[in-house]
């Protein structure tokens, strides 16, 4: 006892110390030497178990005012917390998350030898249009952990000696007392010898090194259904890394980029494409040949079509995902003037002018009586 060092010290307090001084000064202490946050250091876990045995008696009045009163001697061994136990397992923690907001939830080191699940893995993958339109079957090739295939994901060279761990008794995990403010309870660490393992390795793989896993390439085929759209993605259940110590696999996540087409553009499940026609075509209406997702198609164009003028086409776009229906096409025809003429073709035109005038041009005649009504008045 006569080496204990004074609880006001141990805290950092003065001996006139609020209740809430103490409990900050607790809170700051308390977080630093926590044993989660400083897994195998003896001197941290020595300073906890002084600083909770500090706390626990100052925070309480009367334990306070004995203390205050006899100092040490007033708690011979532990009879002092002796009231406080039958909390055990977990009590501490309860009061830590109180304290600190679940910062302190049992994790980390103490869960080390328990099965963890691989990491899930992205791709990028790159398709076209038509790809996107009616569906594919891809294979793709990533890179990911996988179970050694030499050691079977033991990590244990084939045929070599492994051996329980002393320490733990195979279980991976040592078990603690510790003091708390409610008493003892006791709580599982990860076992150093073994680190978590339950096994010692003798010899490890000569392929992973002894970590179970090693990095691959694979080939994952892929089915692609119609209908995708740029961004989307699709989910491959257990095809990330593989888990350790008998844990589940990551899942794998492929995203689809979809190369641009050099005639169609995808709006939704609708594809929009702009088709030039001749001057003569949209004066005097024509078939036309029109590309769409499934082949050429004809199309009449009726007599007077200007141009900018947008055509649906009924149920020619993408089929829509998890539907059997399809989106349509539009097609805009764009009116070609032609740049090189000959002089027949001129003569023509000019001849064409001349009977012809403004006949029929409703816009141009439109337009040119506003513009005669701005400077006429
Ligand atoms: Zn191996
Ligand atoms: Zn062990």
């Amino acid at each position: 006892m006569a080496d204990k060092r004074d609880y006001y010290e141990v805290l950092g307090v003065s001996r006139q110390a609020s209740a809430d001084e103490l409990k900050k000064a607790y809170r700051k202490l308390a977080k630093k030497y926590h044993p989660d946050i400083n897994p195998g250091n003896e001197e941290a876990e020595a300073a906890f178990k002084e600083i909770n045995e500090a706390y626990s008696v100052l925070s309480d009045e009367e334990k306070r005012s004995q203390y205050d009163r006899f100092g040490h001697s007033a708690f011979d061994g532990t009879g002092g917390f002796s009231g406080f136990d039958g909390f055990g397992f977990g009590g501490l923690d309860d009061l830590f998350e109180t304290f600190m907001g679940g910062a302190f939830r049992r994790s980390g080191s103490n869960r080390n030898n328990q099965p963890a699940r691989g990491k899930d893995r992205r791709f990028s993958l790159e398709i076209t249009f038509e790809e996107a339109a009616f569906g594919a079957e891809k294979e793709i090739t990533i890179t990911r952990m996988q179970a050694c295939g030499t050691c079977k994901g033991t990590g244990s060279k084939p045929g070599s000696k492994v051996e329980k761990c002393k320490q733990c008794q195979g279980s991976g995990q040592i078990r603690y007392t510790r003091p708390s403010v409610f008493g003892q309870y006791v709580e599982l660490q990860t076992c150093n010898t073994c680190g978590g393992k339950g096994k010692i390795i003798l010899e490890p793989c000569e392929t992973c090194n002894g970590n179970e896993r090693v990095s691959k390439n694979s080939r994952i085929s892929l089915i692609i259904p119609a209908g995708i759209d740029n961004g989307q993605t699709i989910s491959l259940k257990s095809e990330g890394d593989a888990g350790l110590r008998g844990g589940p696999a990551g899942d794998l996540y492929v995203t689809i980029h979809i190369k641009p087409h050099e005639i169609f553009k995808r709006e939704g499940y609708d594809v929009v494409c702009d088709i030039p026609i001749s001057f003569t075509q949209a004066a005097l209406g024509a078939e036309i040949d029109i590309p769409t997702l499934e082949g050429i198609i004809k199309y009449n164009i009726p007599e007077g079509t200007q141009t900018g003028t947008v055509f649906r086409l009924k149920g020619k776009g993408i089929k829509r995902l998890r539907s059997e229906s399809k989106g349509d096409q539009y097609i805009r025809v764009n009116v070609e003037v032609p740049k090189k003429l000959s002089s027949r073709q001129k003569e023509i035109l000019r001849e064409f002018a001349e009977i012809s005038g403004d006949e029929g041009l409703e816009q141009k005649k439109g337009f040119f009586e506003k513009v005669k009504d701005l400077f006429t008045e």
